[in-house]
């Protein structure tokens, strides 16, 4: 299985969730939000493709990491294959971050008509939801770009029936990681 990617896989990130994380950036998106920070990223003809299976090869190399975060472009956009590294990484306790301009709300309707969005919800740690939008930025949000995305406890949410967030006060974000750096 093929995966379209907008640039290798980056390890080491602090900026793409919580602790250090190796970012997968998948290529393609539609959401079109201006001022997009990853414009570059929305044709969904552009990047290259990548076997998903050499993803996998890559993940387990990596060492010294908190997690992995699937951005892009919009990694929901590629259901299929994300669903694939999704479920691999879950199988190896790694915490698992997904960036898309989708809302929760609209990620379950696609889930009812392409059972794969539930399926990937139930492999992943932390759903950071919603379009970019600029005149909602502010810099004071933890990890996304404007005040309506959303940091979503995505187990919780699903064992709760509702929204719940991630706390962004002080040392609290620290116990959505595992004890010990890392999986692998
Ligand atoms: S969802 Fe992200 S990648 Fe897509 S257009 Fe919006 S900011 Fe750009």
């Amino acid at each position: 299985m093929k995966i379209r990617l907008a640039a290798p896989l980056q390890r080491d990130s602090v900026v793409d969730g919580l602790g250090v994380r190796t970012v997968i950036w998948t290529q393609g998106c539609s959401h079109n939000c201006p001022f997009c920070h990853n414009a570059f990223t929305q044709d969904f003809d552009g990047g290259f493709l990548e076997d998903v299976e050499n993803i996998k090869e890559e993940l387990e190399e990596l060492k010294e990491q908190d997690g992995i975060t699937l951005s892009g472009g919009d990694p929901l956009f590629q259901i299929g294959p994300v669903l694939e590294i999704a479920k691999y990484a879950k199988k190896k306790k790694m915490n698992i971050w997904c960036y898309t301009g989708f809302t929760w709300e609209e990620v379950l309707e696609l889930g009812a008509k392409n059972p794969k969005y539930l399926e990937f919800l139930n492999n992943i740690d932390v759903l950071v939801d919603g379009k970019f939008i600029m005149k909602l930025r502010d810099p004071n949000c933890l990890f996304r770009g404007s005040s309506n995305q959303r940091l979503i406890d995505v187990p919780k949410t699903l064992k709760e029936g509702k929204i719940v967030l991630i706390p962004e006060s002080d040392g609290i974000m620290e116990k959505f990681l595992p004890k010990e750096k890392t999986f692998i």
